[in-house]
């Protein structure tokens, strides 16, 4: 029976991690695997009362950790990156078989939680601040990086474990204990990684308790999570619904949102593009992991002149692309997370026909079980509208003609979120106009790759409804801390800025 392959598969998974079957079976949250719709777990729920209790432990890690001097920090983090190289292959198959990612996505996933490792490590000896000039004689002012508290991480399910781990790595060496509510839809692979960082901090011998904790259940534990005064940063990823709520409920009380969220991601393909390049280009941006990423190409814009030499091309990839189980490293898609997922993509395919537009693909299949698997589709539309203008989490690639550049270009700007973009061109002038302050008003701007597959070496993130935050590399760092501006007198005297005179006499 294929229905139980993923279970024992699962098991299999959660054995090799070391794990005790107590904590994955016998609980009220149950976990599929999408790849059949087979329960694989099911995991003890966190109550809004576990909440608070969690975040009174993590105050508590917080007040020891800030204290530990951030290269000791970092030596967590790198024995967190080895422990994660040790169980690179039975966690990635772990994201395969609850998240349904092929094999090579998921073990890319993995990567992204080493990469980031490493990256926090060299991080934790590079938190500093400026000494900058100050216009009183014998004082200096200089600035201070100083950890800022517990950090909540809400995630979505399409990036199981990634998504912790940009955050985890960062807050841990910055100070930070944090506090993971994982999607609903993967508690399995959050447990793992949990039990994965355990065996690190085992080693690292003298750390606090409770530098990292697991809250399972739904949106009430996400929003618990929110409301607690002693978390003062929350980083959220998931819909721009989710962050709305979200991002309100932190405005409210004054607390640090990182906020990332959907996204509606465009290319452009010019005239003096290489098209075997940009082909490629947009079968991994559309249909890689199903067309469930963030940064999932979502709307084509093709230069009259050269459309009809790449729709063809396009479609004929579209036809011949493997679908179906993801444990087999012949597939490329795997299946959609759930059948409302199906449900969604449906309805956009509808609302497309009603505007007149021809579709290709789009229909369910058959593979095993329960799971929901499609043909990726592309549509081609006579002008940009209907639900070509939101995010459908789901393969679908919407096409248009477009004659010159700005138009494009404005069209590439012309929608609510603002997560990523590219362009493919061999012309100077149309690359740099792309990337220019005239150009894409994304988070991330591409030229000759497509929008999805970000390295964590920049920082990631989108504009407006994508929500602002940034995460991973450059200087997100800043975000899991507090700055402080430090004027120092070492004179005699007590001269006021700005040559303001209050004299209080002898
Ligand atoms: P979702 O919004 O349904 O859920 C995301 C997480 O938020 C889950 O853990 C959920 O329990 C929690 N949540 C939902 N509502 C909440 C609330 N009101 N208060 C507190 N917590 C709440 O998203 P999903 O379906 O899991 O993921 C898909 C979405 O995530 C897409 O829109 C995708 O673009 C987005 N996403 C964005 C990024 C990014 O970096 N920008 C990365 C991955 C996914």
């Amino acid at each position: 029976m294929t229905a139980s392959t993923t279970a024992a598969e699962t098991r299999a998974a959660l054995d090799a991690l070391g794990f005790d079957p107590a904590a994955y079976t016998g609980g009220s949250l149950a976990a599929h695997s999408p790849i059949d719709g087979a329960k694989i777990g099911a995991v003890r729920e966190t109550s809004v009362a576990g909440v608070e209790e969690a975040a009174g432990k993590a105050a508590e890690a917080f007040r020891a950790w800030r204290l530990v001097p951030a290269p000791r920090r970092g030596e967590l983090v790198r024995l967190f990156g080895e422990e994660l190289r040790a169980s690179k292959a039975h966690l990635a198959a772990l994201v395969t078989l609850e998240a349904g990612k092929i094999v090579s996505e998921a073990a890319g996933e993995v990567q992204e939680m080493i990469d980031i490792c490493d990256f926090a490590i060299g991080l934790s000896r590079q938190l500093y601040g400026l000494t900058i000039a100050t216009e009183r004689p014998e004082h200096r002012m200089m600035e201070s990086w100083r950890a800022a508290g517990p950090c909540g991480i809400i995630s979505a399910f399409n990036f199981p474990v990634a998504v912790w781990s940009w955050n985890a790595a960062l807050a841990l060496v910055c100070g930070d204990p944090v506090l993971w509510k994982p999607s609903e839809k993967t508690p399995l692979t959050a447990l793992a990684v949990q039990a994965i960082f355990e065996r690190a901090v085992k080693r690292f011998g003298d750390a606090p308790d409770n530098l990292s904790q697991v809250l399972i259940g739904g949106r009430e534990i996400g929003a618990a999570l929110v409301a607690d005064e002693r978390v003062p940063i929350i980083s959220a990823t998931g819909s721009t619904a989710m962050g709305r709520d979200v991002g309100q409920k932190l405005a409210a009380r004054f607390a640090k949102a990182i906020l990332e969220l959907g996204g509606n991601n465009a290319m452009i393909v010019t005239p003096s593009a290489d098209l075997d390049l940009a082909l490629r280009g947009i079968a991994f941006a559309a249909m890689g992991t199903a067309g469930q990423r963030c940064t999932t190409l979502r709307r084509l814009f093709v230069h009259e002149s050269v459309y009809d030499q790449l729709l063809p091309r396009l479609k004929k990839a579209y036809a011949g692309v493997a679908i179906g189980d993801p444990r087999d490293a012949r597939v490329l898609v795997g299946p959609l997370i759930d059948e409302h997922a199906w449900h969604g993509m449906e309805r956009a395919l509808g609302d497309a026909t009603g505007l007149g537009a021809r579709i290709h693909g789009g229909q369910r299949r058959e593979v095993i079980g329960e799971g929901v698997y499609v043909d990726p589709a592309i549509v081609e539309m006579k002008s940009h509208e209907g639900p070509m203008l939101r995010e459908t989490f789901a393969p679908i690639l919407y096409v248009m003609r477009y004659r010159d550049l700005e138009e494009a270009v404005a069209l590439n700007n012309a929608v609510s979120a603002g997560l990523s973009s590219s362009i493919f061109t061999n012309d100077l002038r149309e690359a740099e106009y792309f990337v220019s302050e005239a150009g894409s008003d994304c988070g991330i701007a591409n030229v000759n790759i497509g929008p999805s597959g970000a390295e964590i070496g920049g920082a990631f993130g989108g504009e407006k409804e994508t929500g602002g935050g940034r995460e991973a590399g450059s200087d997100s760092w800043k975000a899991y801390m507090r700055r402080a501006t430090n004027t120092v007198n070492y004179g005699r005297t007590l001269p006021l800025a700005q040559g303001v005179s209050f004299d209080i006499g002898d």
